[in-house]
């Protein structure tokens, strides 16, 4: 959805909803319920734009921790870009969608050479970074810099599909346009960054996704979806994606006193991070007989399982994953240092259980690790003799 100029249709909110009463009634309870963030004690470009993508796909608790940690050891732009890959990656493990974080690294360096290091200031010039969309451009410049833009995030557009009382889909694209059509229209000149912060706390706090707290809220005199008895059909609900599942299988190898990871390579799924060689089990395979074909295939390693480990489940957009994490020795006459060939992976490595914790793991992965570090078995396969 386009945010980058106002729409040429006609307003569609003229002479349906008290603008002035609308704006002052949201303004007056943010100023009284708006939640200590730490974004919001500095209003920091930087720290704006931070948070902001943390957010995406994130709940705010879990962005709050990453947020604080992420600034500790990169406080400005400088930093950032000069940041090692690996070292922005495990500080961003867990929140997944690493794209996210390659961008920030790409739009500092980007920031260092092209903009002197300083923030941009106008809405071209932060748009045009890497992995901002319109979106994240408005809510940047509208909330560090007051400019009076919409940012229509999940929460503004439920919230305006309640007061709008929209009966299609969030997801229709006519929806789309109407609600950024009437942010714009909404959106105060002079108070943005208090306003859209206000509807996005709204959306948060009181305007839930499950259930719309009616008597709570500071614009409920202007709320068609509450006039008419609708607000819990609003948003009206969206197909379902289908869901996938996908049944996977990995190896940790013990070699040597050691373990073996790869890094997976640039232009696949979780481009750098570590993990354990492994895949997608086929049709009438076990779980033991998927890892060690694809140990062969993406190591040319032969394996022998030697012990379950876990299975892990997780969720990736609309995939449900099962991993199955085995322990795993080399076959006699196999050197993991230097007998493997790989084909899934741009780098290999073998270390110490200690040392895991400096790399980045896909989600299922890294709970693979924390598993196997508190197996016993481990131990064992460390100490005894291959
Ligand atoms: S009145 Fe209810 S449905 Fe309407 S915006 Fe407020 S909380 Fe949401």
């Amino acid at each position: 959805m386009a945010q980058d100029q106002p729409p040429k249709a006609p307003a569609p909110l003229a002479g349906a909803l008290d603008i002035a009463g609308f704006r002052a009634e949201l303004l007056g309870w943010f100023a009284a319920n708006a939640r200590d963030l730490p974004w919001r004690r500095s209003l920091a470009p930087y720290e704006v734009w931070l948070s902001e993508i943390m957010l995406q796909q994130t709940q705010m608790d879990r962005a709050v921790a990453y947020f604080e940690r992420f600034l500790r050891r990169f406080p400005d732009v400088s930093t950032l870009a000069q940041a090692h890959e690996d070292e922005v990656l495990k500080l961003w493990e867990g929140l997944g969608y690493y794209s996210r974080a390659r961008n920030l690294m790409r739009a500092a360096r980007t920031i260092l050479t092209e903009h002197g290091g300083v923030f941009p200031a106008t809405f071209e010039a932060v748009r045009a970074l890497p992995g901002i969309g319109p979106y994240t451009a408005g809510a940047i410049m509208s909330v560090a810099y007051n400019a009076a833009r919409p940012a229509v995030d999940a929460n503004v557009e439920r919230v305006l599909a309640r007061v709008l009382d929209i009966d299609q889909p969030l997801s229709a694209p006519a929806v789309k346009r109407r609600i950024l059509a009437a942010a714009w229209e909404l959106v105060p000149e002079n108070a943005a960054r208090a306003f859209n912060q206000g509807l996005m706390e709204l959306g948060a706090l009181v305007c839930k996704p499950r259930e719309a707290y009616c008597p709570d809220c500071p614009v409920c005199a202007h709320c068609l979806a509450h006039a008419r008895g609708t607000t819990s059909q609003r948003p009206a609900p969206s197909p379902r994606p289908e869901i996938v599942r996908v049944d996977m299988a990995c190896g940790v190898l013990v070699t040597g006193g050691l373990l073996f990871i790869q890094k997976r390579r640039p232009d696949d799924v979780w481009p750098g991070l570590w993990e354990f060689p492994g895949g997608v089990m086929e049709p009438g395979e076990s779980p033991e007989q998927a890892m060690i074909r694809e140990y062969r295939e993406e190591t040319e390693l032969a394996v022998r399982p030697a012990g379950k480990i876990d299975v892990i489940r997780s969720s990736y957009t609309r995939y449900r994953i099962t991993l199955h994490g085995y322990f795993c020795r080399a076959e006699p006459g196999q050197d993991a240092r230097t007998g493997h060939r790989l084909h899934e992976a741009v780098e290999a490595r073998l270390v110490r259980p200690a040392e895991l914790s400096a790399y980045a793991f896909p989600s299922g992965h890294a709970r693979l690790v924390s598993r196997l570090l508190t197996d016993v078995r481990l131990g064992e396969l460390l100490a005894a003799a291959e």
